[in-house]
């Protein structure tokens, strides 16, 4: 199944991109539920944490290792969010695994 997400790996439709590489992407959420809401995604289509394979191991660390750099660039070192949402009764709208990191950065 084609999401929005893929689409927006393969530029189809735009986004609001902070971060990508390789292996994955991070993008503004497009109703942010705080003042940074990023969406940090594999770019590989994996539909959510219960579809993971033993050896999405590495790729999934490589997006907390991005997710946590991509934090501290944002001003969030004093600390943020990072939630999953799996499956329909978990609450996930989108079939594409995606790791929300929510926080407000600290005022200087
Ligand atoms: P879920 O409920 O699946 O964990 O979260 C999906 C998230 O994707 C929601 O917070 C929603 O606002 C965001 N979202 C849905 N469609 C789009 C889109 O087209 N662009 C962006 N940037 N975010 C989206």
């Amino acid at each position: 199944m084609t999401t929005i997400f893929k689409k927006i790996i393969d530029k189809e439709i735009p986004a609001e991109i902070v971060y990508e590489d390789d292996q994955c992407l991070a993008f503004k959420d497009i109703h942010p539920k705080a003042p940074v809401h990023l969406l940090v995604i594999p770019k590989k289509e994996i539909v959510s944490l219960a579809h993971l394979s033993e050896g999405d191991g590495p790729l999934v660390g490589h997006c907390l290792v991005a997710l946590s750099r991509i934090a501290a660039e944002q001003g969030l070192a004093d600390g943020y969010k990072v939630a999953v949402n799996c499956g329909e009764a978990g609450g996930q709208e989108v079939p594409h695994l995606h790791f929300h990191l929510l926080g407000t950065p600290a005022t200087k």
